[in-house]
């Protein structure tokens, strides 16, 4: 988003898979590999890439790396950082520098690859990528919890996490969402006047798979479950996973202005985080839809304005700073997915002291000493 004019470069053709390593449990990619591409060439040969952002067919390796992107999966296996190994990238100067390696063990100097990582397209261009890959679970399961509200929802992922069940996802989808999608698709994700739902996948082993399951529906039955359902076979699994994946087009299908963000607390804070939301919508006086990776604490919390009402989008705009603090005062993040980006950039200093935005300037000066990547990013 070239937001002062400028030259946007494409990595469009930059697009192999340059190498699946099975002794190694490594893939070699260029920027333009397709997520989703990648995990179906390294799950052919029995290996596994967990990130999975809902955009996975159709986010890139490059903007994976540059965002470090989580996802459902990201309760279990972690995001992309995880799995970043070692980067071929071009700095603004011209120069091309490889940092990291094959070894999954690399304490030389600093970790200019976990630098990179995260970087939002400020400090280099990543033109070669290598990811670490795992086996492939052998089997996997998705179960879907629904609740009368919200709140027995929060208190469903609490009653998992207290009892040490690690399924691969725990997402969480309250009623404007569910709403949404049924409007924009016809299809439902629960019975309408479901209050939220919770959706959980485990996978490992079948016997792993099968005590999980049992684990997560007793803790949602226990803490007042209206219905549990197993997604029956894989059509049905990918149906669920689908409409969880386009509850962020559904929001946007309303045209209503989504001002999106994707907040993080401690997961022992989410019930937290949703009192905060539940009073912004009552004191402000807006729609405010909220669904995402509960198990990690990441929420994305949606504030859904007219854009013709200025009054209103003034308050939106008030709500999203006090969100904002509520969530640092929660010993949480203003972003645990997406970045900062232009859009946030001005809310920085809520997160972040005056010396450590110094220091990641200096840091940014050292790679881009001209500032021409993506300038007014990140920094206000
Ligand atoms: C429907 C939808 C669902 C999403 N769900 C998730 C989710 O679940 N989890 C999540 O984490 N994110 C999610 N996202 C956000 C987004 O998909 C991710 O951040 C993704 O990683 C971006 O990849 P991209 O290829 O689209 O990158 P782009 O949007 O093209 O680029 C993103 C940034 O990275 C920089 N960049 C891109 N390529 C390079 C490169 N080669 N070198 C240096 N900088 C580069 C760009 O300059 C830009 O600043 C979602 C987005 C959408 C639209």
């Amino acid at each position: 988003m070239p937001t002062q004019g400028g030259i946007v470069l494409s990595m469009e053709r930059l697009n192999r898979i340059l190498e699946i390593d099975q002794t190694n449990l490594l893939a070699v990619v260029e920027p333009n590999v397709i997520t989703a591409e990648l995990q179906r060439a390294v799950e052919a040969v029995g290996l596994f890439y967990p990130p999975d952002p809902a955009s996975f067919e159709i986010s890139s390796i490059g903007g994976n790396v540059a965002e470090c992107a989580g996802g459902p999966r990201a309760f279990k296996y972690g995001t992309t950082k995880r799995y970043v190994l070692a980067l071929e990238a071009v700095l603004p100067t011209g120069a091309i520098v490889e940092t990291g390696s094959k070894t999954v063990k690399n304490v030389v100097g600093y970790d200019l690859t976990q630098l990179l990582v995260g970087s939002e397209g400020t400090l280099a261009i990543i033109t070669r990528v290598t990811l670490r890959l795992i086996p492939k679970p052998p089997a996997r399961a998705t179960a879907m919890a629904m609740f009368a509200d919200i709140q027995a929802a929060v208190d469903a992922v609490s009653a998992l996490i207290e009892r040490r069940v690690v399924p691969a996802a725990i997402e969480l989808v309250d009623a404007d969402s569910l709403r949404a999608v049924r409007d924009h698709t016809g299809q439902d994700l629960a019975p309408p006047g479901t209050g939220a739902v919770v959706i959980i996948e485990a996978d490992g082993t079948q016997a792993a798979v099968d005590e999980d399951i049992d684990r997560v529906v007793a803790a949602c039955r226990d803490v007042g479950a209206i219905r549990v359902t197993l997604a029956a076979g894989d059509e049905e699994r990918e149906r669920l996973w689908n409409l969880r994946r386009l509850i962020s087009l559904a929001l946007r299908a309303t045209g209503l202005l989504k001002i999106n963000h994707d907040v993080v607390v401690p997961r022992g804070r989410v019930p937290e985080l949703f009192a905060v939301v539940q009073d912004l919508k009552e004191r402000h006086r807006l729609r405010i839809a909220s669904f995402g990776h509960a198990g990690d604490g990441n929420i994305h919390v949606n504030l859904m304005v007219n854009r013709a009402d200025a009054a209103e989008r003034a308050r939106a705009r008030q709500a999203e700073r006090e969100l904002f603090e509520q969530v640092v005062a929660l010993e949480g993040s203003i972003s645990g997915e997406h970045g900062i980006g232009f859009a946030k950039a001005p809310y920085l200093p809520i997160e972040l002291s005056a010396e450590e935005i110094a220091l990641m300037k200096r840091v940014k000066a050292a790679f881009d000493p001209n500032g021409i990547l993506n300038p007014g990013k990140i920094f206000p």
